[in-house]
C-alpha cells in the first residue's frame, strides 16, 4: 500500500486525485482462518493490528455486521484520558493514551489526536477530596495529573461561571496530555493497517452462529456463510450478550443507550474538555466549531441506536448553570450507541470457558480512549492464550470472586 505523505499529495494534486488506492480491500470470506475477530470497531481493529504487529499474526478475519465504525466507536464524544484511580485502570488507559501520541505516525493515517486538555470539574466538598485522592494516586502510578484552583480553570475555559449558585467551582483534576481524536480516523487507519498486512476486513457480514465442539471453537455461521477459525476474538460492545449467548455463556453485563448531541457550529472559543461529573454533563468544541456535548445512559437497559428528546433537556439543564453560553444555542443534531456496563464499571478482557475463545467488552462510556492499549492487552490475551500485565485483573471470573476494580465508586462517571 502506498504511503500517505505530503509528497503523494502534491503528486495526486497534479493528477486530479486519480491514484489513490482505496484504504482497504473488500475480500470474500475464505473458508478458514487463523483468528476471527468479530466486531469491526476500534477494539476489534486495533486487535487484529496488534496480533500482526507484535506476534506477527496476519490470517485473521475481522467481520462486522455493518459498516467499519457504524457501532459506538463512530458514535462517541471522543474523550482520551487515563488518570483514573485503580492501578489496573490506570495502567491500560495510560498505556493508550501514550499510544494515541503516536498513532498517527504508527498507522500513517492521520488520526487528529489532539491533547488539547481534559478538566473534570470539582463541585462538591465530595468531589475535591475525590480528585485529590486520585491526584496523589495517579502521582504513584507515573500518571501525569494534577488538581488545579478554580482560578486556573477560568484562565482554561473563560466560558465557565465558576461562581454559580449550585454548583460552584471548587477545583478540578487537571490533565494537560488528554484530548480528543477523530473517532472515525481511529477505525479507518487500523483497518487500513491490517488490510495492508493482508487481513481481511468483512463489512455486512452478520455472525449468527458460534459452532462449538468439545468445549472449543470451530467456526462461526455468518450471513456470507461459514467459516472456520482456530481462535475466536469477541469484541462487540453493547452486542455483547447477544453473541455470549451464541457461545453458550452469560456474561455480568447490561446493554443501555448513551446518548451524545452537537450544536450549531460557532466561532472557536473552549480550547480544552471539561467533564462536570456532579451535574452528569461534559463538553468540548469540535475543528467544525460545534460544542459536541453528553451526559448519562438511559435509565433504563434497551438497544435503541437513536436519540431521544428528554435526554437533550436533561443534559442541558445540567450543564446550564456552569456554561450559561449553552442556552443560546440552537442543538443540530444527536445520536445514540448501545455501551456495555459491568458491575464494576471496569472491562472484561477475559479468557471464555471455550478454550479458543476470547472476549473484550465492558468499556461501557469510556471505551474510545482505550482502543489502542485494549487492542495490545487483547492480542496478547489471544496470542499467548494467557492475559499479560495489562489485561491480568480484568478476567471476568473477579465477579464470581467478589475481586472489583471500582471506577464507578471512585470517580462517579467513567466516560
Ligand atoms: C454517545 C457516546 C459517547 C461516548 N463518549 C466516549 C468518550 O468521550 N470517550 C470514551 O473513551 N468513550 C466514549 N464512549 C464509549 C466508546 O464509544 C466505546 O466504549 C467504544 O467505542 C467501544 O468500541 P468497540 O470497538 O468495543 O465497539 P463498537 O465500536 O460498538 O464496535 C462493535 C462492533 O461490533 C459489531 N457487531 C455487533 N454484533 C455483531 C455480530 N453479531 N456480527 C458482526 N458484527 C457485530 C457492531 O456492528 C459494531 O460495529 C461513548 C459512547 C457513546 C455511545
Amino acid at each position: 500500500m502506498r504511503r500517505y505523505s505530503a509528497f503523494a499529495i502534491a503528486r495526486e494534486a497534479l493528477r486530479y486525485h486519480q491514484g489513490w488506492e482505496r484504504a482497504w480491500r473488500a475480500p470474500e470470506p475464505k473458508s478458514s482462518y487463523d483468528v476471527i475477530i468479530i466486531g469491526g470497531g476500534g477494539h476489534g481493529l486495533a486487535t487484529a493490528y496488534y496480533l500482526g504487529r507484535n506476534f506477527g499474526i496476519t490470517n485473521i478475519a475481522i467481520i462486522e455486521k455493518g459498516w467499519l465504525g457504524g457501532g459506538n466507536t463512530g458514535r462517541n464524544t471522543t474523550i482520551i484520558r487515563s488518570n483514573y484511580l485503580q492501578d489496573p485502570s490506570a495502567a491500560i488507559y495510560e498505556k493508550s493514551r501514550s499510544l494515541y501520541e503516536t498513532l498517527s505516525q504508527d498507522l500513517n493515517y492521520n488520526v487528529m489526536f489532539s491533547p488539547r486538555g481534559v478538566m473534570m470539574l470539582a463541585q462538591t466538598h465530595h468531589e475535591v477530596r475525590g480528585y485529590q485522592r486520585t491526584a496523589h494516586a495517579n502521582a504513584l502510578q507515573g500518571v501525569a495529573t494534577e488538581f488545579i484552583s478554580p482560578q486556573r480553570v477560568k484562565e482554561l475555559c473563560p466560558i465557565l461561571n465558576i461562581d454559580g449558585p449550585r454548583y460552584p467551582v471548587l477545583g478540578a483534576l487537571w490533565q494537560a496530555r488528554g484530548g480528543t481524536a477523530r473517532h472515525d480516523a481511529v477505525a479507518w487507519g487500523y483497518a487500513r493497517a491490517c488490510s495492508d498486512m493482508g487481513m481481511d476486513i468483512l463489512q455486512q457480514c452478520e455472525v449468527t452462529a458460534v459452532r462449538r465442539e468439545n468445549g472449543q471453537v470451530t467456526g462461526v455461521d455468518t450471513t456470507r456463510g461459514s467459516i472456520n477459525c482456530k481462535k475466536l476474538g469477541i469484541v462487540v460492545a453493547g452486542h455483547s450478550g447477544q453473541v455470549a449467548e451464541m457461545a453458550g455463556f452469560r456474561l455480568p453485563v447490561e446493554s443501555l443507550a448513551l446518548q451524545a448531541l452537537v450544536s450549531e457550529p460557532i466561532k472557536p472559543c473552549m480550547d480544552v474538555v471539561v467533564m462536570a461529573n456532579t451535574v452528569h454533563g461534559y463538553m468540548s468544541q469540535s475543528d467544525k466549531g460545534e460544542m459536541v456535548i453528553g451526559g448519562g445512559t438511559d435509565g433504563f437497559n434497551n438497544y435503541t441506536q437513536r436519540g431521544s428528546f428528554h435526554h437533550i433537556e436533561e443534559t442541558l439543564r445540567a450543564l446550564v448553570e456552569t456554561f450559561p453560553m449553552i442556552s443560546r444555542l440552537k442543538m443540530l443534531r444527536q445520536w445514540g450507541g448501545i455501551v456495555d456496563m459491568t458491575g464494576d464499571r471496569s472491562p472484561i478482557i477475559s479468557r471464555t470457558p471455550l478454550g479458543n475463545c476470547f472476549i473484550n467488552c465492558g468499556w461501557g462510556t469510556g471505551g474510545f480512549k482505550a482502543i489502542p492499549g485494549s487492542g495490545w492487552a487483547m492480542a496478547e490475551l489471544i496470542a499467548n492464550g494467557t492475559p499479560g500485565a495489562l489485561a491480568a485483573e480484568f478476567g471476568m471470573d473477579r465477579f464470581r470472586q467478589g475481586r472489583f476494580i471500582d471506577e464507578s465508586v471512585a470517580a462517579g462517571v467513567a466516560h
